[in-house]
């Protein structure tokens, strides 16, 4: 199976060679030149294996330059139970006949992150070598909080790769900075930068497009490359949580296998629901695909208009990995639903990039509304949210899960469709736990991180994560701040 670009149809390249280059030089995102289909009978087997085997089943489809060893292997090392706890990778929670959980955050940094950058080093390490490419790979990652402590997790100790992450040096939670600043491994770095995340994420762009610098590394045996979510390499293994969750439910004798579901999703940059509607087009039996958005609402106003319009205020949410206002991966759904029209998308995307906004088609409109549902809950309703699915439930969610299922029961209002719905729940609880905790208890005003997890334990019932609870014993490795003109020069002591 070849891959080409959303931008220009031409490009006809392997999955390996997407996954090494990222994204496309014309600024395209690669896809899948057809959708490869899964079958019934195939689902139904699905629930008869372990989530490895399920993973392995699924990437094969679209891996198809990549031997089954490879693929195996990936798999193996990605989704062990010593990773995620258990063979459970990705375990679905029953809260009523309808709502059911898929938490997709029982991986090493209590993220949903984790489920696609578990794998990816060993999908691009295996990729670097069927492409002929012997130079080591330096990753480099701008973080706002979630992507880089799942990243350097992901990389840590991978033969031929090396990571040196980027963070804002006010605007990561302290818990989320801790998890980065006493990372374990031996090919990890990572550096706080003066400024806010745009700086950081601009530092690091600079850095990619320097031509005359990456030849300079390139002589020395190294090649820069990206862990970010517009790599076809983050978003395939997403693709197999939504075939897991189906074939859970079949298992459980929750459904029939034939049956269909929705699946309501909270959005950020449009990866995750992306990966759903990729599981509906291959043959799972889904019905609507909800699009969940905090108080930055700009997706639930493109599904309902039609239009996407950046020009608006951004928020900054209790629900942070949603503060989004440019949704990549919308662009491989419009290609899509544009019948694979590259003019189009290249119109679309310099629309928006030199006026701001585009609107699409009627008919790509139509068909969108066809498939999704949107909605949107700001920090109040989410709040709000979390506290009556504790109460009713006794369940505690995370803030962006939440969002999710505040918009999905707007939906089931709305809609009176009591079609069973798999609601992804994108963090551990305690990854937010300050806003989770002032949803359901007394806060005290000086309580330390440490405190409220402790607090949290006790009104959740549920057990800390080591991953988070060690933070406080940990040693820490990195304690670099640099200026953001001077991260060039971080990365060649890095590499020195
Ligand atoms: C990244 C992230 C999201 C958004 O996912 P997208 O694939 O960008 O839509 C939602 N919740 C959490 C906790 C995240 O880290």
């Amino acid at each position: 199976m070849y891959y080409q670009s959303t931008r220009d149809k031409g490009v006809k390249i392997s999955s390996a060679e997407a996954i090494k280059r990222g994204i496309s030089e014309d600024g395209g995102l690669f896809v899948p030149e057809s959708v490869p289909n899964v079958t019934l009978e195939e689902i139904k087997s699905l629930s008869e294996m372990k989530y490895t085997d399920r993973a392995y089943t699924i990437l094969s489809k679209f891996l198809t330059d990549y031997t089954s060893e490879e693929i195996k292997d990936c798999c193996t090392k990605a989704y062990s139970p010593a990773k995620f706890g258990s063979d459970d990778t990705a375990p679905v929670k029953k809260l009523s006949d309808t709502m059911h959980i898929l938490e997709l955050w029982h991986g090493p940094t209590c993220a949903f992150k984790d489920m696609a950058l578990q794998i990816l080093p060993h999908l691009l390490t295996k990729a670097v070598k069927k492409t002929g490419e012997n130079n080591e790979i330096v990753i480099l990652v701008a973080t706002s909080g979630d992507t880089g402590k799942a990243a350097l997790e992901g990389f840590k100790d991978v033969d031929g790769t090396r990571i040196q992450v980027y963070y804002p040096e006010t605007g990561v939670s302290e818990i989320q900075k801790l998890q980065m600043i006493t990372q374990e491994g031996n090919n990890v770095s990572v550096i706080a930068v003066k400024g806010n995340f745009d700086d950081a994420q601009t530092g690091v762009k600079k850095i990619f497009t320097d031509n005359e610098y990456k030849a300079e590394l390139a002589q020395k045996g190294y090649s820069l490359s990206s862990a970010n979510s517009i790599n076809w390499g983050r978003l395939v293994p997403q693709i197999v949580y939504y075939f897991s969750a189906y074939a859970d439910m079949v298992k459980n004798a929750e459904i029939s296998a034939g049956d269909e579901i929705n699946i309501c999703v909270p959005t950020g940059n449009f990866g995750n629901i992306l990966a759903a509607y990729y599981a509906k087009i291959m043959g799972l039996p889904v019905k609507k695909l909800i699009c969940a958005s905090n108080k930055n609402s700009v997706l639930t106003d493109f599904i309902t208009t039609g239009t996407y319009d950046k020009s608006r205020d951004f928020y900054t949410t209790i629900s942070p990995s949603m503060d989004i206002i440019i949704s990549s991966n919308l662009e491989r759904l419009l290609f899509i639903m544009s019948g694979c029209d590259d003019e189009l998308i290249s119109q679309y995307m310099k629309s928006l990039s030199e006026n701001g906004v585009y609107t699409v088609s009627e008919d790509i409109l139509a068909k969108i509304k066809s498939d999704f549902a949107a909605g949107c809950c700001d920090d109040e309703m989410t709040k709000a949210t979390i506290k009556e699915i504790k109460d009713k439930y006794n369940y505690t969610a995370d803030t962006h899960t939440a969002v999710a299922i505040k918009v999905y029961m707007d939906y089931v209002k709305a809609t009176s469709d009591t079609t069973k719905t798999v609601i992804a729940s994108t963090a551990n609880p305690y990854k937010f736990n300050k806003s989770v905790l002032e949803a359901v208890a007394q806060v005290p005003d000086n309580a330390d991180e440490f405190e409220l997890l402790d607090i949290l334990s006790k009104v959740s019932g549920l057990e800390i994560p080591d991953s988070l609870g060690g933070l406080k014993t940990k040693e820490i490795r990195f304690n670099t701040t640099c200026d953001k003109s001077m991260m060039k020069d971080e990365v060649s002591k890095f590499l020195a």
